[in-house]
């Protein structure tokens, strides 16, 4: 058992004085204060963190990580340009290794960005699992938790690597789902790709594999108005509506991005339970839109957050999202009062534990022991007049101190403890000076 303390600790939306958890086998047993701890475990290391705050790690419930090796190479170009000589030239080349390179890249990132979980939206499948192995790898070589939300895709306008049947689809899944049923840093959902990426067909057995696996399912909706009108042209109803009626609007439900929605399917989210994964920064860098999350969270709509891939961002921090989400929300209302700091702390820890149906996000017991340590005497957290609203609004990557998964540290003062960040540099670079 090992105590962990701070001067201050993050529970949910504020911060507590001289509090501490203890921590068991990678899990939370309790929180309070030092004495309090020590007399439930008198003989635990206690390791105390000065001058900082101790909050649950930021959980990223959107990714690609592949994408992160294509920054720069299609930026402020369309939609589809950007998908055409980016996403598909490129995912059609990359081999295991380079999708290993990709995901080492991405995760070792998000953790000098104090992100602790990340869920990766993996594709480039060919037809089988091990390409989602190697991506799970290099998470756990990394030390970070990794949620692999394994594609289904038949869509036959798409790369072939990304396509499979409906049985190979479900087959795959069930068996990543079943190996890493028991790991205590892996987890498997199953992801439908979208409305266009995905038939009726693969959607209601995505649903369907959420409910035997006991999983939330994942899906993009709604990201570009394309979308939207081509839907409505051809089943009738709108994205939310349509889903609606195929019966897959659920609690298991989580919509990624989710621009383009009106009244009644906001209101249908919110009647069902469906979860959002909110990726603002790239809907602002694709030219998008604006997901309308004041009324989503008015709704009582489970709003987590996303940095989606590395080429539509282009950065990988989840307290970068929490500041995205709150100003666009300002500039759309021109009102700085429809948002508010505390909130986008919940949709960057708790609410994405919830969107990937996991125990994190909070420092409270039985959750996993995933913290951040934020360094409240970095330049950019001063003057501590609200350490909350410094974290959303002003902190820089500089503030992150350390990142311990599991009860394990991953990263601390700018070093990840496992894999050097010059390692990764150098496989980057080899790789893409090679395209170029
Ligand atoms: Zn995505």
């Amino acid at each position: 058992m090992q105590i962990f303390t701070a001067d201050q600790l993050l529970t949910l939306d504020h911060c507590l004085s001289h509090q501490g958890i203890l921590v068991d086998s990678g899990k939370i047993l309790a929180v309070g204060s030092l004495e309090a701890l020590q007399a439930q475990a008198p003989d635990a290391p206690v390791t105390h963190f000065a001058d900082a705050l101790l909050m649950p790690g930021l959980v990223n419930s959107h990714n690609h990580s592949f994408q992160s090796l294509l920054k720069g190479f299609c930026d402020d170009r369309d939609f589809f340009t950007w998908r055409d000589e980016a996403l598909y030239k490129y995912a059609q080349i990359l081999t295991r290794e380079d999708i290993y390179t990709g995901a080492l890249f991405a995760f070792g990132e998000m953790l000098k960005c104090g992100i602790t979980t990340v869920c990766d939206f993996f594709y480039i499948n060919d037809q089988a699992n091990d390409n989602a192995r190697a991506v799970i790898q290099a998470a756990l070589d990394l030390g970070i938790r990794v949620v692999m939300a394994r594609t289904l895709y038949d869509w036959d306008g798409a790369p072939i690597r990304f396509r499979e049947t409906l049985s190979q689809a479900v087959e795959n899944t069930k068996a990543l789902h079943a190996a890493f049923r028991d790991h205590p840093l892996v987890s498997v959902l199953p992801a439908p790709h979208s409305l266009h990426g995905a038939s009726v067909d693969l959607i209601l057995a995505g649903a369907e594999l959420a409910e035997t696996l006991d999983t939330p399912f994942h899906m993009h909706i709604a990201e570009g108005e394309y979308e939207r009108t081509m839907i409505q042209e051809k089943h009738g109803q709108p994205p939310i509506a349509f889903l609606d009626t195929l019966g897959v609007l659920n609690r298991r439900l989580v919509g990624i991005h989710c621009v383009w929605l009106d009244d009644r399917e906001i209101e249908l989210m919110a009647q069902r339970g469906t979860g959002l994964s909110y990726n603002p920064s790239s809907n602002m860098f694709l030219g998008d839109g604006i997901t309308r999350i004041k009324e989503m969270h008015d709704a009582g709509i489970c709003i987590s957050l996303g940095t989606d891939g590395g080429c539509s961002n282009n950065r990988a921090s989840i307290i970068e999202e929490m500041r995205m989400t709150s100003l666009l929300q300002k500039v759309k209302f021109c009102n700085s009062t429809v948002t508010r700091a505390e909130d986008m702390v919940l949709m960057g820890t708790s609410q994405g534990g919830r969107n990937l149906g996991l125990p994190i996000g909070q420092l409270a017991p039985g959750f996993h022991a995933d913290f951040t340590v934020v360094d409240l005497n970095d330049l950019s957290m001063q003057p501590r007049q609200n350490v909350v609203k410094n974290l959303v609004y002003a902190s820089q990557p500089s503030a992150i101190r350390a990142v311990y998964v599991a009860g394990e540290k991953v990263f601390e003062t700018g070093q990840l403890m496992r894999v050097p960040e010059v390692e990764i540099v150098r496989r980057v670079q080899t790789l893409t000076q090679s395209w170029t």
